[in-house]
């Protein structure tokens, strides 16, 4: 490491930042310019082995604090996120390169609504209880007493990195549990102001942690016996490794993984506001949301319509400077992950694609021209056997492929192996109502895409993941529910 100078970003053990050495870092890469951003402290077993032990010290008296005072600091941790609000913003733009405008009005606007919502679900909830009336005229209550996980390891990728991570950390704190958090390798620095504001608002030490690093750090949290559960999100292999690491052990995992979402256009969909909202699902985040289309099946009557008018609205975006309020298109996050979509450009090529727009490379100038830039891409001509309509891609890239009536466009969007969420774009209020319920998914919107109520369940089926966290799921997750049984 040559920039020991540098503010280093550091892990948080035990409700204190710890001390880098000059060798155990790595650096963290602006996406938008390639530029250094700074050192980065990354943990070994040992300090990960610290995190576990000191969140196992502090369980205990943070799961018998009162719900009331436990769910007061989280809105407390709201409030706070909010007074330092463009200091999360700057650092979500200069970890991932995404546009200022929407790093104000999704990544860190969600952080304190998950606060607040899950203070809210948790104060709420209410416990199972049945009278039992045995044949022999006996009666007794039977009660259940939900109790923490213990302590959580949170996992989490870097597309959205300080929404993501709220998202788990929130339910676990509101539930009484201790979590060591692993932040992608990307974009360490939204989980390290994190923890200064759960530490500014009284939290106590121990209960939150953050380790830093790649993959290996995540295996060293997953194989750690001091682990009482695992919630991940990230790829479905990772996911697959995460399951291995636990199995042993035999602890509880919640997956929220990869996606090959559709969209279902029918010919009596409203055309500009389908357009507006398949552009929004296609290039959101440079198309680096887990629920991102990139599968757009179109009835043939509207295919040139739909296929033109997202080809204007692809073309209007703006790629540029992250802190420019004009930008909507940000840069990948990587060189290493440009390079794999652009694997797929190629393969596009070999499996007969047609290049509405898009399929390489942009040059925005000097400045910018070392960061990991690609052109929003729209392909056509490409069949369902296709490893581009297979595969997730995770870019601004989209394959349209027409269909002639209802049942076919079911089941092209159902054959897929992941099943995260679908979009459906119509009029007609029951065929909606039919076809949303018809897509082997966790999430299926009509007429409306990304559109979030966070008490509602969220996760995929097959690849995409396993369990459901949201509302009363995640307080299933990151609780154990215990039964009690009183003769009367
Ligand atoms: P990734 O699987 O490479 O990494 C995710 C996290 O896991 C990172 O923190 C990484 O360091 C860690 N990790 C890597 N190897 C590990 C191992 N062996 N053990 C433990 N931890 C390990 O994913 P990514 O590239 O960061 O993120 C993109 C992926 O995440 C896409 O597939 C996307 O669809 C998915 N995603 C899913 C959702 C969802 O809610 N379903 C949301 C966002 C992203």
């Amino acid at each position: 490491m040559a920039e020991t100078a540098q503010y280093w970003m550091r892990n948080f053990v035990d409700g204190a930042y710890t001390e880098p050495e000059e060798t155990s870092g790595y650096n963290n890469i602006d996406p938008a310019t390639g530029a250094t951003l700074g050192p980065v402290h990354a943990a070994d077993e040992s300090l990960v082995n610290r995190a576990v032990s000191s969140a196992r010290r502090a369980l205990t008296a943070w799961a018998q604090t009162p719900v009331a005072e436990r769910t007061a600091l989280l809105r407390r941790a709201a409030d706070r996120i909010e007074e330092r609000f463009e200091e999360f913003v700057a650092a979500e733009v200069a970890d991932t390169g995404k546009s200022i405008t929407q790093a104000r009005s999704l990544d860190v606007l969600r952080a304190p609504q998950n606060f607040r919502s899950f203070a809210d679900t948790v104060a709420a909830a209410g416990q199972e209880s049945f009278i039992t009336e045995t044949k022999d005229g006996r009666r007794a209550l039977n009660y259940a007493v939900r109790k923490p996980l213990g302590v959580v390891a949170v996992i989490v990728p870097w597309n959205l990195p300080l929404l993501l991570l709220t998202w788990k950390v929130a339910p676990a704190l509101a539930c009484g549990n201790a979590v060591v958090v692993k932040p992608s390798e990307e974009t360490p620095s939204t989980a390290t102001l994190l923890a200064e504001v759960l530490t500014e608002v009284g939290l106590p030490a121990g209960v939150f942690n953050v380790v830093h690093g790649r993959g290996d750090v995540g295996e060293f949290l997953t194989r750690h016996p001091g682990i009482d559960g695992v919630t991940f999100t990230g790829s479905s292999a990772t996911g697959s490794r995460v399951m291995s690491a636990v199995a042993p052990r035999v602890r509880p995992v919640s997956f929220e993984l990869g996606g090959k979402n559709a969209a279902v256009v029918f010919e009596d969909a409203d055309l500009d506001e389908t357009l507006d909202g398949l552009a929004r699902s296609v290039f959101a985040n440079t198309g680096q949301v887990c629920l991102c289309t990139e599968r757009v099946y179109v009835h043939r009557d509207i295919f040139d319509d739909i296929a033109n008018g997202l080809t204007e609205r692809a073309s209007a975006l703006t790629l540029g400077r992250p802190t420019d309020a004009a930008t909507t298109t940000g840069p990948l996050i990587s060189q290493a992950h440009r390079d794999k979509v652009l694997r797929y450009f190629e393969l596009a090529e070999r499996e007969g694609a047609e290049l509405l727009v898009g399929g390489g490379v942009p040059d925005l100038g000097a400045e910018l021209n070392g960061g990991s830039w690609i052109e929003p891409t729209l392909w056509t001509g490409l069949t369902n056997e296709a490893a581009t309509v297979r595969e997730e891609i995770f870019g601004p890239v989209a394959a349209l492929i027409p269909f002639s009536d209802e049942n076919e466009a079911i089941t092209l969007a159902n054959d897929t192996d992941y099943g995260l969420a679908a979009s459906v774009w119509t009029n007609d209020l029951r065929r909606g109502h039919r076809v949303a319920q018809a897509m082997n998914v966790g999430m299926s919107w009509v007429n409306t895409w990304f559109l979030r109520d966070l008490r509602s369940p969220f996760g995929g089926m097959g690849l995409s993941g396993l369990g459901r966290e949201g509302g009363a799921s995640s307080l299933h997750f990151y609780t154990d529910p215990t039964n009690v049984c009183v003769q009367l």
